[in-house]
């Protein structure tokens, strides 16, 4: 019998796990649906002479013992810019300019100065316990044995090592809106607006929503400052793959896998899109816990509370991408030129991103979005012609379900977010060389995120730790026996971090079961 593993999908999870199972000894084949590597962390072209990172654009939380365990800079990673600063645009005069720990510029209200140190100081004691269990299996519910029972007891003793004061406030905020813990913690409100898309990106949640401290959480339990690599988002995957091939991995691309094949409740192997029967001794799902069981395992081999919990998972995205080729640097309002290659934001009040999330409640598009802006040639001039650059924007709220559909609507939502930006640098549409929007929706097709999804489903208290992605799934293994998870959708969650990637092949390598 074959000992080959099989994982679907070469997102970063995916090379991720294949690369630790590979330097374990382990045969790994990697079947990717798409023809390069990578997932939602790639870079293209999408127009002649123009490359972005086309959805994920901003490294937060990348596990660095994953970086040099996997010696990713011996396999090209590198740093086209370390520590971006976070730059809250004003329609009115100067933006607030903060580095994650303190307020460089900009401050409406004195008092706000401190504050702000002092919230991000607390913000981040408190993401590091939730960091702590990112490189961990979530804790069991039930035990047979104290063994079993220890990772609930660590987990119990870290919060209580927290101190008196801290633990306190976890409790209290983790399911606070934002918003509230913003009115009572800060006075300005491009300060207020800025740690609101913290909170929310990413999300169907708007400030007012519980949870969305959790996301903040979450965010923070990266580095205080984003970084942007040389050759975007896509030389990350890149470095992974090489790191995998270097460890023996097979990588097959334009492999899309149609069904998980099952026999007598175990996995055998996988059957592409072709017709090709590949077999496995163990199979690693890497794409979303929707598509995995509803798409390519098919229900009827889940018990049925099991399968009705993945079918109302949530999972709807808000998040699409507009990627803007321009002949020249757009100038914004009251933005020195030393800042444009910034995290640029677009939600100058917290009130301001609670308004835009409403219609996305209803399944409407946002007239007045969030917009999360990159120009990554600033800093990387490979990316476009010399002179020339190119911005890529994450643009919120944009519901994956949209009423009408997207192709009716897409070009006035195009039209619409460029009139904000032109709102915020004039002049901006005379730069214009190219355009591509990327609804939800193409981010499911192109990408194969169910629902557009950043997190591969949403990121709250019910979909977390042992409960991520639904209660029955939470330690990578499932059901299906030599059937595992290894992406975004089971913890710690979304974002490039690679975390999912490296738990997981930790569970396959015990033979875990769920
Ligand atoms: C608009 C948007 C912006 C984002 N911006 C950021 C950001 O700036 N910073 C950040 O850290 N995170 C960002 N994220 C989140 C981040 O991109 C994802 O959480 C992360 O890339 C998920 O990685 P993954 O490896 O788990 O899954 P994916 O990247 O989704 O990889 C899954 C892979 O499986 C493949 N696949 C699926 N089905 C099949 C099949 N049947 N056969 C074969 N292959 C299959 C897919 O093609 C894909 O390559 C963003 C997400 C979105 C939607």
């Amino acid at each position: 019998m074959t000992k080959r593993i099989i994982i679907v999908g070469a997102g970063h999870n995916g090379l991720v796990c294949a690369a630790y199972l590979a330097r374990a000894g382990r045969e790994v084949l990697v079947l990717e649906a798409n023809a390069q590597v990578g997932g939602a962390a790639v870079t293209r072209t999408f127009a002649p002479g123009y490359q972005v990172p086309a959805v994920a654009h901003l490294l937060y939380g990348f596990d660095p013992a994953i970086e040099r365990e996997l010696q990713l800079r011996q396999h090209g990673f590198t740093d086209a810019k370390s520590r971006v600063l976070t730059v809250a645009l004003n329609p009115d005069g100067a933006p607030l300019v903060h580095d994650g720990r303190e307020v460089v510029s900009g401050l409406s209200h004195a008092e706000d100065r401190q504050a702000f140190t002092d919230f991000m100081h607390k913000m981040r004691r408190l993401a590091a316990l939730l960091k702590r269990q990112h490189g961990r299996t979530p804790p069991q519910l039930t035990w047979a044995s104290w063994r079993d029972a220890w990772p609930l007891v660590r987990l119990a003793l870290q919060m209580r090592l927290l101190g008196r004061a801290d633990m306190r406030e976890l409790l209290r905020m983790i399911t606070m809106p934002m918003h509230d813990v913003l009115e009572e913690s800060f006075a300005g409100d491009l300060l207020k607006g800025a740690l609101a898309v913290d909170a929310v990106l990413g999300t169907k949640l708007g400030p007012r929503s519980g949870n969305t401290v959790l996301n903040f959480l979450h965010r923070y339990t990266g580095a205080s400052a984003p970084r942007v690599p040389v050759g975007g988002m896509g030389a990350v995957s890149e470095s992974l793959a090489s790191a995998a091939r270097a460890a023996g991995v097979q990588i097959r691309l334009g492999a899309r896998v149609a069904a998980i094949n099952i026999e007598s409740g175990r996995a055998t192997g996988v059957t592409l899109a072709s017709g090709e029967v590949i077999a496995a001794s163990t199979v690693v799902s890497g794409a979303d816990p929707k598509t995995t069981f509803e798409r390519l395992v098919g229900l009827q081999y889940l018990e049925a509370e099991l399968a009705r919990r993945i079918h109302h998972m949530r999972c709807e995205g808000t998040a699409a991408k507009l990627h803007v080729a321009l002949r020249a640097l757009p100038q914004f309002k009251g933005v020195d030129a030393a800042l444009v290659g910034e995290r640029l934001l677009i939600a100058p009040s917290a009130l301001y991103v609670d308004e835009a999330f409403n219609p996305a409640k209803y399944g409407e598009y946002s007239t007045d979005p969030i917009v999360e802006i990159s120009i990554p040639s600033i800093a990387d001039p490979t990316l476009a012609p010399a002179g020339h650059h190119v911005l890529s924007a994450i643009v919120q709220y944009a519901p994956a379900h949209l009423n009408g559909g997207w192709e009716a609507q897409r070009a006035a939502f195009e039209a619409r977010v460029l009139a904000v930006l032109e709102r915020y640098a004039p002049g901006f549409g005379s730069h214009i060389v190219a355009t591509e929007l990327l609804t939800p929706a193409d981010l499911e097709t192109q990408f194969g995120l169910r629902g557009g999804h950043w997190h591969h489903g949403e990121l709250t208290l019910d979909q977390y730790l042992t409960l991520r992605p639904v209660p029955g799934l939470g330690h990578y293994a499932t059901p299906v026996q030599a059937l595992y998870l290894c992406g975004a959708g089971c913890h710690p969650g979304g974002g490039v971090m690679g975390r999912a990637g490296r738990n997981a092949a930790r569970v396959v390598l015990q033979g875990g079961v769920s």
